[in-house]
């Protein structure tokens, strides 16, 4: 499943391969989720030049000039996917853009196995209306940690909780929440009215440094192989995961418990991450 990194990984990739191609044709194959739908697709988007891929948290944004965007929601299973067009359509290929520029040419499949993702045509005030959902992230160098505690104080959740809700804070997905929490050395589960400013502070410097490493990395790959690039290649943070998926903690090697806190599996290490010392550890 893509979150950040990984939807950066392939909107950076595709805003280098596309921009200044124009979408010769359009294929869609299949009932996918399209809004407001197929048939305006088509139209809209056929004869368009691709002036920027860019992103907004997880969305992809294909910007076409002309005050339209496509916006591409890949979900669980989503995926974006460059071929030669001499290469095998690839399995579950939903939608496909055959670009041109001068005489060179892509072929870009969209793909998405369990169908949850979505394709959206947006103008400039639908597109301000996606940004206005999402918080601030934490690798943006104007988010500001004092407003992120204020945002999570809002909450009353558990700080995981709170932190994976995109409003509050935009990009951390179940993975990397459960390794900038390692990180922070705050339990998942610590009220966020027990936050105090420091730990808020660690928290969102955490959380910056494992989303900039997993772009580094290029995203995760897990063994669903789920997420690969737009060439079909695998990230590697899956290698750097602290906690996330693990057994053993890699600070103290106590044997790290798992549970779930909202609904999502959390790992976290009952030593490093304890509720009633992590005051006393800064
Ligand atoms: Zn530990």
């Amino acid at each position: 499943m893509a979150e950040l990194p990984e939807v950066h990984t392939i909107s950076n990739d595709l805003n280098n391969l596309v921009k200044d191609y124009t979408i010769d044709d359009v294929k869609v194959l299949s009932n996918y989720r399209i809004l407001p739908d197929k048939d305006t697709f088509i139209k809209q988007v056929k004869g368009k030049p691709i002036t920027q891929v860019t992103r907004v948290a997880k969305n992809i944004i294909i910007e076409l000039g002309d005050n339209l965007n496509i916006g591409l929601h890949l979900a669980m299973t989503g995926q974006i996917l460059v071929r030669n067009g001499n290469d095998k359509q690839p399995n579950w290929t939903h939608i496909i853009l055959l670009l041109r520029s001068n005489t060179d040419t892509q072929t870009i499949y969209y793909t998405d196995m369990r169908m949850f993702g979505k394709i959206t045509l947006m103008d400039k005030e639908q597109l301000q209306v996606l940004k206005d959902k999402y918080g601030p992230e934490p690798i943006d160098p104007n988010a500001d940690p004092a407003d992120f505690y204020e945002r999570i104080r809002s909450k009353r959740t558990s700080i995981k909780n709170a932190i994976l809700n995109q409003a509050v804070i935009s990009g951390l997905g179940n993975i990397y929440a459960t390794d900038a929490l390692f990180l922070a050395r705050i339990h998942p589960e610590t009220p966020t009215q027990k936050m105090s400013s420091d730990m808020a502070n660690r928290l969102f410097e955490s959380a910056k440094n494992i989303l900039l490493e997993g772009i580094e990395h290029r995203g995760s790959t897990l063994a669903d192989k789920m997420y690969v690039d737009i060439y079909g290649k695998e990230g590697t943070q899956q290698n750097y995961f602290r906690v996330y998926g693990k057994q053993d903690c890699p600070n103290c090697a106590t044997k790290l418990e798992f549970k779930k806190v909202g609904g999502r599996g959390t790992y976290f290490c009952p030593k490093c991450q304890n509720l009633s010392v992590q005051e006393q550890l800064f």
